[in-house]
């Protein structure tokens, strides 16, 4: 009888230890800011675009990244030009289920639109996605720099407030 209380014990306990643990885990996605360990993720990514910016273009390139939960779901990121003022924006409910997209495919891929503004290249050619545009992106290591892509993700001017 004993055995069995102990053993009760240690199955309650472990119990609550993993809700714990998984109730942790869902809440570091419900602030503002993304958890910890994929900020780091996403600062080291950045930090590497950036020097194989200044590698290959001889450019010390930085672009704000905001990571925002407000912009259409279909969309992993965008990049912004307004009045020379350009912006990335990562959508922040894909990277609960995919950060390493988010990170390995989505920033570079959308750093390479920011190059292109850089560039004052703001050619419609496949909404954005040229040949120019591919060729940055596979220079900043992104994994896919699939050219006919469905979506657009380029925002000139305001964005407006939703964002
Ligand atoms: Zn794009």
């Amino acid at each position: 009888m004993k055995l069995i209380f102990k053993i009760f014990t240690i199955v309650i306990v472990l119990s609550i230890v993993l809700l714990g643990y998984i109730s942790y885990n869902n809440n570091q996605f419900d602030g503002e800011n993304l958890p910890i360990q994929i900020q780091t993720k996403l600062k080291e990514k950045e930090y590497h675009i950036r020097k194989l910016i200044i590698e290959k273009y001889n450019m010390d390139i930085n672009i704000p990244i905001i990571i925002s939960n407000k912009i259409p779901d279909n969309l992993f990121g965008l990049a912004s030009y307004d009045n020379n003022h350009i912006k990335i924006i990562l959508n922040k409910n894909r990277f609960q289920e995919s950060e390493e997209y988010m990170i390995n495919y989505v920033l570079p891929h959308e750093y390479a639109h920011a190059m292109m503004f850089i560039f004052k290249d703001f050619t419609n050619e496949n909404s954005g996605h040229s040949q120019r545009w591919q060729q940055i992106c596979l220079e900043l290591e992104g994994k896919k720099c699939d050219r006919f892509v469905k979506h657009n993700d380029i925002v000139m001017g305001k964005l407006g407030s939703i964002y």
